[in-house]
């Protein structure tokens, strides 16, 4: 059994597996259209995936061949891996918002070693100390996830509708946990497919490139994201990772609150002391302490670090010191 079920409003959900990986599923939602069937995301691009998803497609009485269209939330690999199977499989369009099309290109480039001198070099700027690149350098090496076979073909923009059968499913623009972000709403049933936007469990991770750190001021947008989908009043949330969210607008509210008071926290770091990117995200609190935490949990923590300096600078309420190296912040 792979857990595939009618969930209502005429809904189809797949849990398809992520290898390896602490989240367990991606949520695949499946709905009837007039052409076939249409998806929400793909899954883990895995021979574990790809017997997950058919398994699943098999116990709700259809098959990867009926697949007329995918839309994805957003680029990530535990989205869109499958992709190019499924189109393979079925010749189904992909269908993903413009702003993550450039985020898809770098991500299924080749890792050469040239980009990864530039990555290590820009965290080096940011403030990290030797011991941790080194440390860095022998972790981060291998292929991407997803191959150039998953591109998408099609692009969404927001407020956009797909044709399902009597019915159709808008697009809501949600960037911040990537930048081209889009949740789905189903306006019959006042239902949203919310990705990796707003999970009933987990808190989705928000990022900002190091050095320099990004113009984009992603927490901004994720908050303003949060806002927007608060406000629509939903009735059920179904998310890609974890269970379904009863109070959308709750649930949004209390992500925001939870930045809001990581904020808070960071600024009151910078009292008293100047402090680099790597030492302002070494100072927020993590699912375990600084030392313990992996070489990639560390620059996925460092991103989000930086995602919330650049906040404070957007707020005014720190300023870099012109003419540091690495770069170093204060309280304005
Ligand atoms: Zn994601
Ligand atoms: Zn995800």
């Amino acid at each position: 059994m792979s857990g595939a079920a009618a969930i209502g409003d005429g809904i189809f959900q797949i849990p398809v597996p992520i290898t390896d990986n602490p989240l367990g599923h991606t949520m695949v939602y499946a709905m009837e259209s007039p052409n076939g069937l249409i998806l929400v995301d793909a899954g883990w691009g895995d021979d574990n995936g790809w017997q997950g998803l058919n398994a699943g497609l098999a116990e709700i009485g259809h098959s990867v061949t009926e697949v007329e269209g995918v839309v994805l939330t957003h680029f990530h690999p535990d989205h869109t891996g499958l992709c190019g199977r499924v189109r393979e499989a079925s010749g189904a369009w992909i269908a993903m918002h413009h702003d993550d099309h450039d985020m898809f290109e770098q991500m299924t480039a080749r890792r050469t070693d040239e980009w990864m001198a530039n990555q290590l070099d820009n965290i080096e700027r940011a403030g990290a100390p030797s011991a941790d690149l080194e440390a860095l350098r022998a972790d981060t090496a291998g292929e991407p996830p997803v191959g150039p076979e998953s591109a998408p073909d099609r692009t969404l923009s927001d407020d956009e509708r797909i044709a399902l059968s009597g019915r159709t499913l808008r697009v809501v623009y949600t960037p911040g946990h990537t930048p081209g972000h889009v949740c789905f709403y189903l306006d019959d049933a006042n239902v949203m497919f919310t990705g990796d936007h707003v999970l009933q469990k987990t808190t989705p991770h928000v990022g900002n490139f190091v050095y320099p750190l990004e113009e984009r001021d992603h927490l901004a947008d994720f908050l303003d994201s949060l806002r927007r989908v608060q406000a629509m009043d939903i009735t059920r949330g179904l998310g890609a990772h974890g269970i379904t969210i009863d109070d959308v607008g709750g649930r949004a509210g209390e992500l925001i609150e939870h930045h809001e008071e990581r904020l808070e926290h960071l600024l009151d770091e910078f009292t008293d002391q100047r402090l680099t990117v790597w030492e302002a995200a070494a100072r927020m609190k993590w699912y375990k302490p600084w030392g313990d935490i992996s070489p990639i949990g560390k620059s996925m923590a460092l991103s989000e670090g930086a995602a919330h300096v650049r906040h404070l600078l957007a707020r005014e309420q720190i300023a870099q010191i012109p003419g540091t190296e690495p770069a170093l912040f204060a309280r304005s």
